[in-house]
């Protein structure tokens, strides 16, 4: 069935591949799909390339993962030619990369920009997918590439009143190009994730007075950015491809140091200095301080009380300090932020720290924000109030699989897809850091590489066989589903609030979206299943079985657990459902 509005199949442009989204994802696959001599063609909704670097302009965005790992490692050309400036890159120099490696690989004639998807519809008796754009362009493709992007979409939050405002009100994710100069102005933000805390300390420098309205507290470690030190940039040099290996065997996608104790069974003293040097380093070097700290909420609590430590030294006002402490949460439970000089902010004169659980939002209005206690009087409200998380810009396109099925439906009660990378039911459509792989938990390039490699592989091999069409199977996705639950269930990370359940979405069906067994893992994984004839697809010519496995076997290695966690890890697994009590 074609979309509704599609015009007739003669008006539709023939492609091999057609690729939504020209983030890093889209570009990527588009150098290697022409490699392979599959022509493909890019649609972006965009005026350029990017993707999140393109969207996400808000004073003090950067990448929170180092800029030496936070980048391409497919072209040892590209990776000597380009310099980064700092640890952690700014949205600026991001962008340029990013437009960078589209000139050098001649990308953008085959993107056509201002170019959003409304539309895609298996077409069975073609055996392709026809797709539509709101400018009603239509194409008729063999494959059907999402590289949509884990958060592209923001949330639709809205306020009573708050069409009302008569001043400007910016989103840190759609902000202006030309940027915005807060000098002089009062300014409300609403929001204290990664976005506002990157942006909170900037706009507090220009504006006349900055009004953070907080419901919920996260953690935050120093970025110590700067020039990128040189022993880190001799340890790449020396050998990048080596870097470049060395961090995708990681379980985030990046070199981290993962400690080897157990921080309940350290002393305190040694925590201490352990966890004091991890600061200094900065970023997420904290992150996997102790085995257990993921696991266990007595070793989370002594991470947690080292991290409560370090806002109360930051922040002069106790109070306040007490209220930027999270609570809500274990540690690690949501990503954390990276900073620079955030808790230091709330000691300026100009900036003041409301609780939204003890004095909610009642109403925007002409001049600015009420909340229940009082009046906040702006000239300017931004929102930082975060995204509809790796299914967002999926389920917004009308996409309907073999039998009409809506993708919306195939993932009411969450999204159910065979290793992130296809959705049974949704023959030659292929989801780049989909639901279901470990993308958003790890460096999101090294995971980007990683997908369209493997995609490339298999449209490759099929390709050798005159493109048969592939398709996970039910059994499999739902094989792949049970790893996903299993491999984050024994973790503290289910008990938080976050975006990677869903749960900042009214409505949106409460599920752990990410695979939590670490890119290391996962990349085996995909290796075996490849490597076994792509198990877990059906590969078909027309009416003609190619190949049948329906059946997820692969294994991945048994991670290394300390025997003193095991009874709270299968406690959780048999609570959950997933194996049963002792
Ligand atoms: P976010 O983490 O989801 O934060 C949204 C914030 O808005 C939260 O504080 C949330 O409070 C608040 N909020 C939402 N709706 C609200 C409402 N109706 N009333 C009051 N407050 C409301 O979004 P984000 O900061 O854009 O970050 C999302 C993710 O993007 C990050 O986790 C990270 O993975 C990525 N990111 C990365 C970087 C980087 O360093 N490279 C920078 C920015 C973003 P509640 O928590 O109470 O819901």
């Amino acid at each position: 069935m074609a979309p509704a509005n599609a015009p007739g199949v003669s008006d539709a442009r023939q492609v091999d591949a057609l690729i939504v989204g020209a983030g890093f994802s889209g570009m990527y696959m588009l150098h290697k799909l022409r490699a392979l001599g599959i022509s493909a063609q890019v649609v972006e909704a965009g005026t350029g390339v990017g993707g999140t670097w393109y969207w996400n302009r808000y004073p003090g965005a950067r990448v929170d993962i180092q800029s030496l790992e936070y980048s391409f490692g497919f072209d040892a050309e590209l990776e000597r030619e380009w310099r980064w400036s700092e640890r952690y890159a700014p949205q600026p120099e991001l962008l340029s990369y990013a437009n960078h490696v589209a000139d050098r690989f001649d990308l953008k004639r085959d993107i056509q920009f201002n170019t959003r998807i409304t539309a895609a519809h298996w077409n069975e008796d073609a055996r392709r997918w026809d797709v539509t754009s709101e400018n009603g362009d239509t194409w008729a493709a063999r494959y059907l590439i999402l590289a949509t992007g884990c958060l592209s979409i923001p949330t639709d939050v809205t306020f009573p009143g708050i069409g009302d405002f008569k001043g400007p009100i910016y989103r840190t994710s759609r902000w202006p190009r030309e940027g915005v100069d807060f000098t002089g102005q009062r300014v409300g933000i609403v929001g204290t994730g990664s976005s506002a805390i990157q942006s909170i300390p900037i706009i507090a420098e220009q504006a006349a007075h900055l009004t953070v309205f907080q419901r919920t507290p996260n953690y935050s470690m120093p970025a110590h950015n700067g020039e990128i030190p040189a022993s880190d940039f001799e340890a790449w040099a020396k050998d990048p491809r080596a870097y470049r290996a060395a961090s995708k065997d990681t379980v985030g996608g990046f070199q981290n140091e993962p400690g080897e104790k157990l921080a309940t069974e350290t002393s305190p003293e040694d925590i201490r200095a352990d966890l004091e040097r991890r600061w200094a380093v900065g970023g997420f070097r904290i992150l996997g301080a102790y085995v257990d700290q993921a696991i266990d909420p007595a070793a989370n609590k002594i991470v947690h009380e080292f991290i409560a430590g370090k806002i109360r030294e930051q922040v002069n006002d106790p109070a306040i300090a007490a209220l930027l402490t999270p609570k809500d949460h274990p540690f690690g439970t949501k990503r954390p932020c990276v900073d620079t000089g955030y808790y230091k902010t709330f000691n300026r004169d100009n900036v003041e720290l409301i609780d939204l659980r003890a004095d909610p939002i009642a109403t925007f209005n002409a001049d600015g924000i009420a909340t229940e206690k009082r009046q906040h009087d702006f000239d300017a409200i931004v929102l930082a109030t975060g995204f509809d998380a790796m299914t967002g810009a999926i389920d917004r396109i009308d996409l309907r699989g073999i039998g009409g099925v809506k993708i919306k439906d195939h993932w009411a009660e969450g999204p159910r897809t065979y290793l992130g990378l296809m959705v049974a039911g949704f023959p030659n459509m292929f989801t780049i850091t989909g639901p279901g792989s470990p993308s958003v938990l790890t460096n999101m390039i090294n995971s980007i590489e990683q997908h369209v490699e493997w995609v490339a592989d298999c449209l490759a091999s099929l390709a050798e066989r005159q493109h048969p069409s592939i398709e996970a199977s039910a059994e499999a996705e739902a094989a792949w589903e049970l790893q996903v639950a299993m491999a984050v269930t024994p973790s503290l990370m289910p008990q938080a609030n976050s975006w990677y359940m869903g749960a900042n979405v009214p409505g949106k069906p409460r599920m752990f979206m990410p695979y939590a067994g670490g890119l290391n893992t996962y990349t085996e994984i995909c290796r075996q299943v490849a490597a076994k004839g792509y198990e877990g697809f059906i590969i078909r010519q027309g009416d003609r079985m190619l190949s049948e496995s329906r059946e997820f076997t692969s294994q991945p290695p048994l991670p290394d657990i300390p025997p003193s966690l095991m009874p709270i890890i299968l406690e959780r697994l048999a609570a959950a459902g997933l194996m049963p009590a002792a």
